[in-house]
């Protein structure tokens, strides 16, 4: 039996010197295929590249006929090349012409050839191309020369992904990583951008492939190893995930058993004896794994796989000695952060100014990162399968929020069509500056109050660029979700004072701490329960621990003294409750009255109307509070049995529905007949179409998303609202098959703008 010249270390050595030639592409390939043949003492070395989604182009060779070079190509899964492609794993055959996927290709003149060994080119879990030796005598190849193919592999990897390659292929023809890609997630923030991908834990670029001395590699790998260790082990004693429990731990625990794990390091040990630096060894042992991994099905295991990438990535890093992420550097320009998921305090390290769009490969539309993003204004795609595999640093990419779209590297016609799109986007934006100080008023004169939710500093200039009435809805949980612990009351008045002040003479409904469900506070020990949704949550929690309440109350009536204050309870859903809520604001009251504190000049208190349970206790409601916001998201979750959180379920029922509209109708007429102010303030109110309905259903005040003001407003300003209202009444007496279309149709007869 044969065996190498040299050994591994040589061909690498080698390989260095051809890396470092001023050739051509095509040469240097050329260069690569031959050192490997001689290397490996096989007469012959071939290197195929991916191009589109599914197929491979033969890109040279030594030993086939080279007229076979960019002619020769197969789709994936065809022929033993294809196989390895699709399956992401090397085939070592004796006898290769007995495999049953064994094809032949009479233009290279491969039949005389027996034994076989072909590895996958891999980058990040794509398979993008396949190295193969061959040779005429039965053997198989060993241990050692299997790994020394798959180093090869990896510096090819890299010559595909720097776009070096591409000048080589075929005109049209894309090769992995190059081609244009479009993307389907779920809709997270709506709005249009086009940038360039910053991502935000940078994958490390591995320049220097082959060490020049292995010992020194080896060194650098366990400083590495140490300060990754004691890095996770710091973020596991952080007060916050210690005693916060739930993900955070889990994602920490298996990062840990995978930082300590010895057979990762023995296996990135190992890949540093065959000559590589410490870098590209990691690179080859996460890209083993990855092959091995990304075949599994359970989602736990896939998870698993996602946790050992992000520590790859992490090492990587140590070994550059990089920190932080994207968003503690410079930002570029039309930047867009491409994540697996973050924070909302880590959304907010971004640069606003050079921040335009946001895809996450994870993450919920209800998720506090979100309602950031949402308040910055700022696109979001989630749940885009794959992206952090198919996008690099300074790719262009486009971020279609409404529609649920990336495009990576996208085509010119689709590229222009966005450039219209924004334009046309733009022009509607000064339509909607030029109503701000129009009166709303609906073509048949009826005045309706058009007010917007907040939540952030960052929200608050909205109310005066977008002539809000004011503030329908403050979720004053957000400051408590982005701290690390809870705010102090002063902390907690100077915000709600600055709040106040920057909306002026304008209202602000606070909505007193809405937490639990899906809103997690880090640092406030909650049990897991079975349906959180249903569970221990706002009020509850209000009134089970009202300390909290308290300070959360007299924070608000100092900072509103000298003015109005109006405070709304979520999730009540006995009168009792509200009763309670009551109590202890008068509590509060009295305490700074008797401390000789000015007062707000009046409190309003008013219950959100979001469990079902209350429809039927409006009437005694109404003699106790003092006005009502129907929360239209959590309502249609209890109504219709429905998780908000849960994705599958997401587009299965229309909140634009008969009994949706017909509840909103009867607590509409039971808030007049008792003649309390109601409004509402779920993301119904935050479309026009939507808000059509509502307007029809009777509804005169309706707070939405800062960005749904000015279409909402052009909505009403062409709308005859007793029109309207005869339609609802109709629909709702005989109603039709499908509500929403019925009300699309009455909006497309009638010539309301709805900004579709
Ligand atoms: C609602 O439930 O409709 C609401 C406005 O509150 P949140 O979305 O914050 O639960
Ligand atoms: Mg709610």
């Amino acid at each position: 039996m044969r065996s190498s010249i040299g050994g591994p270390r040589v061909m690498l050595r080698r390989l260095r010197e051809t890396m470092a030639e001023p050739v051509t592409a095509q040469e240097r390939l050329d260069r690569i295929v031959v050192l490997v043949a001689a290397n490996m003492v096989a007469e012959v070395c071939s290197v195929y590249v991916m191009r589109g989604d599914s197929s491979l182009e033969l890109f040279a060779t030594e030993g086939l006929n080279r007229e076979a070079v960019h002619k020769t190509t197969m789709t994936v899964g065809q022929g033993l090349v294809g196989v390895i492609a699709r399956e992401a794993q090397a085939l070592n055959l004796p006898d290769a012409q007995s495999h049953p996927a064994f094809a032949y290709f009479p233009e290279t003149g491969e039949e005389i050839y027996q034994s076989f060994l072909g590895v996958p080119i891999l980058r990040g879990g794509q398979t993008l191309g396949v190295i193969v030796v061959q040779n005429m005598a039965p053997r198989t190849y060993s241990e050692e020369e299997v790994e020394a193919l798959q180093t090869i592999a990896i510096v090819l990897a890299e010559m595909i992904a720097s776009g070096e390659l591409q000048t080589l292929a075929r005109p049209g023809t894309e090769l992995a990583l190059q081609r244009p890609q479009q993307l389907m997630g779920r809709s997270f923030a709506d709005g249009i951008a086009l940038g360039h991908v910053v991502m935000h834990e940078p994958r490390v670029r591995v320049t220097q492939l082959i060490a020049e001395d292995s010992s020194a590699e080896l060194e650098r790998l366990d400083a590495a190893l140490e300060s990754l260790k004691s890095s996770v082990d710091t973020l596991m004693q952080h007060p916050a995930i210690r005693d916060g429990g739930g993900d955070h731990v889990d994602v920490l625990e298996s990062y840990r058993m995978f930082a300590r794990d010895r057979g990762w390091a023995r296996r990135i040990r190992e890949a540093i004896n065959t000559g590589l630096t410490a870098e590209a060894a990691v690179e080859r042992v996460q890209n083993d794994s990855r092959a091995q991994l990304i075949r599994q099905t359970d989602p736990y295991v896939r998870e698993r796989l996602h946790d050992l990438d992000d520590l790859a990535n992490r090492l990587l890093r140590e070994l550059v000695g990089w920190s932080g992420h994207a968003g503690s550097g410079q930002l570029p320009q039309s930047a867009i952060v491409v994540a697996r998921n973050m924070g909302p305090a880590e959304l907010l390290d971004y640069d606003r100014a050079n921040l335009r769009g946001l895809v996450l490969e994870e993450g919920s539309p209800t998720a506090h990162v979100i309602i950031v993003a949402r308040a910055l204004g700022i696109p979001c795609v989630g749940q885009v399968d794959g992206v952090l595999d198919l996008v690099r640093t300074g790719d262009a990419i486009i971020v279609d929020g409404g529609a649920a779209e990336v495009h990576v590297r996208p085509a010119s016609d689709v590229e222009n069509s966005y450039v219209d799109k924004v334009r046309m986007r733009a022009k509607r934006q000064e339509r909607y500056q030029e109503l701000r100080d129009v009166p709303t008023r609906t073509k048949d004169g009826v005045d309706l109050t058009l007010m917007m939710n907040a939540g952030l500093g960052v929200d608050l200039p909205h109310v005066e660029e977008t002539g809000a009435a004011g503030i329908g809805l403050f979720r004053t949980e957000l400051q408590f979700m982005l701290a690390t612990r809870f705010p102090r009351i002063g902390e907690q008045e100077a915000f709600y004072r600055t709040v106040l002040e920057s909306a002026g003479d304008k209202p602000v409904v606070f909505r007193a701490l809405d937490i639990g469900g899906d809103k997690i506070l880090p640092y406030l020990r909650q049990d897991e329960e079975p349906n959180p949704a249903l569970g221990w949550r706002a009020i509850r929690i209000a009134l089970d621990r009202p300390a909290l309440l308290k300070a959360q109350m007299r924070a608000l009536l100092r900072a509103a003294s000298g003015r109005k204050l109006s405070v709304m309870f979520p999730m009540v859903t006995e009168v009792a409750e509200f009763d309670a809520a009551r109590a202890i604001v008068e509590e509060e009251t009295e305490r700074l009255r008797k401390f000789g504190r000015k007062l707000p000049t009046s409190i309003d208190l008013g219950v959100m109307v979001e469990v079902p349970a209350l429809i039927w206790q409006i009437d005694e409601l109404a003699s106790k509070a003092d006005f009502l916001s129907i929360g239209s998201n959590d309502l249609f979750q209890f109504v219709y049995a429905v998780d908000r959180e849960n994705a599958r379920m997401a587009q299965r029922f229309d909140q634009l529905s008969v009994p949706m509209l017909r509840i909103i109708k009867t607590v509409n007429e039971a808030a007049e007949s008792n003649g309390i102010p109601l409004s509402l303030c779920g993301e119904l109110a935050s479309h026009p179409l939507t808000a059509m309905a509502l307007a029809a259903a009777g509804l005169r005040t309706i707070s939405m998303a800062a960005a749904a003001v000015g279409p909402v407003k052009a909505m009403l300003l062409s709308l005859d609202l007793e029109k309207a209202s005869a339609f609802l009444e109709e629909a709702l007496d005989n109603p039709p098959k499908d509500l929403r279309k019925a009300m699309i149709g009455f909006a497309r007869d009638n010539q309301v703008d709805l900004d579709i």
